[in-house]
């Protein structure tokens, strides 16, 4: 493989840890969906699981994965299911999540009844993001009818924030005020059942005390990316979140080219003078943006050096005339730290024109990744390869 991902474990509990201390009394709920953002699915929830309340994920295949792992904290499934898979989930224990669908909450209690047993769910209510949940006007009526049914376990009622991570506290207000509303009829059922309520991910838990409830649900946080620049000028003082993954790549060519040279596909770049180009092994299937053709920085020696030409599938180019003895075999780091010098997958992102989000969750599962106990000791580091 011509790139490595690294990810220190240690930096995720401490993340962990953080903002779980900050959103206490509330728990936390790591979000785990996208193959762990991009950081591996098994090796961060074995991590992360004696620090964590409970995992939250899309699919009922990554609920699997867990459990196959061995992992036994509670999971929640945030995403659709298939009807086919509802056996799978009630023998897993994963709880699932209820939104409007009537077909499926019958498919859900059939499957219970197959089992034997109630199946464990969540009631989602749709405040503001207009994509999952029950309307909030008819929720309470339908979660109490989830909550009568013998196949159903309600463990839990939430909505999600459309706009927390933009600091947009009228929206994000309006719809935990629409949440509360609708919660209110169920009042005592919550409060019998012991019903754990939730509505913030990781920009509301640290910024919206009133969205924190029983539960945060913290994806973006929990690897240590800020989930805007805003909440990152807003709550850095308060919250010191350590970035987990290092993405890193070596130098394969470094050609010296005179002044007036076009390099690579379509033209797109001409030096404009005598010029050392250094050849990437990685490109756009390896997960680096195409956007980063002529855009953004990588380090190399210590030094920002700029992406020059289009990348290219498996290869992209950087102009290291700036890095003085530039070589074949040098490292090249595109998130993570060289000398005085870093760069954080939020930085990355944004010269592709994209959010660090989406640049961790496209990072492709082919690229090794290693897993360090704690990088902050790398003297006596162990390396641990997942299973
Ligand atoms: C992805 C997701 C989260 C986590 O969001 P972050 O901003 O990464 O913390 C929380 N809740 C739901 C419903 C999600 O889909």
């Amino acid at each position: 493989m011509n790139a490595a991902l690294e990810i220190d474990l240690g930096a995720l509990r401490r993340n962990v840890l953080r903002l779980g201390a900050l959103a206490a009394p509330a728990r936390y709920a790591a979000v785990v969906k996208a193959d762990a953002y991009g950081h591996g699915l098994v090796a961060v929830a074995r991590a992360l699981a004696p620090d964590v309340a409970a995992f939250c994920v899309y699919r009922a295949d990554e609920a699997a994965a867990l459990r196959a792992a061995g992992i036994e904290t509670p999971i929640l499934i945030l995403g659709p299911v298939e009807a086919r898979e509802l056996a799978s989930v009630a023998h897993n224990g994963a709880a699932l999540t209820l939104w409007s669908d009537g077909a499926f909450a019958r498919d859900v209690a059939r499957a219970a009844r197959e089992r034997g047993a109630p199946l464990g769910v969540h009631a989602k209510i749709d405040t503001g993001v207009t994509r999952l949940g029950l309307e909030p006007d008819g929720a309470a009526a339908a979660i109490a009818s989830y909550a009568a049914r013998p196949e159903f376990a309600l463990r839990g009622i939430y909505t999600h924030l459309a706009a927390a991570e933009e600091l947009e506290s009228a929206y994000t207000n309006l719809q935990l005020d629409r949440f509360e509303r609708a919660l209110g009829p169920l009042q005592r059922l919550v409060a019998e059942r012991g019903i754990v309520r939730h509505a913030a991910a990781s920009a509301a838990a640290m910024l919206f005390p009133r969205s924190r409830f029983e539960l945060v649900r913290a994806g973006i946080a929990t690897y240590g990316i800020w989930p805007s620049e805003a909440t990152r000028a807003a709550v850095r003082d308060a919250l010191a979140l350590e970035p987990a993954l290092t993405w890193k790549t070596r130098l394969v060519v470094v050609r010296d080219v005179e002044a007036g040279r076009s390099i690579g596909y379509g033209c797109t770049f001409v030096t404009a003078r005598p010029s050392r180009i250094a050849v990437v092994p990685i490109g756009y299937a390896e997960g680096l943006p195409r956007a980063l053709s002529n855009a953004g920085c990588a380090l190399v020696r210590g030094r920002r050096v700029p992406f020059v030409g289009r990348v290219c599938m498996n290869m992209s180019f950087l102009d290291v005339t700036d890095a003085a003895g530039a070589a074949p075999g040098d490292t090249v780091t595109l998130i993570g730290r060289d000398g005085a010098e870093s760069i954080d997958a939020n930085e990355l992102a944004g010269a592709a024109g994209t959010i660090g989000y989406e640049l961790v969750a496209r990072l492709p599962a082919e690229v090794p990744r290693t897993y360090v106990a704690d990088s902050s000791a790398i003297a006596s580091r162990t390396s641990i390869v997942p299973s």
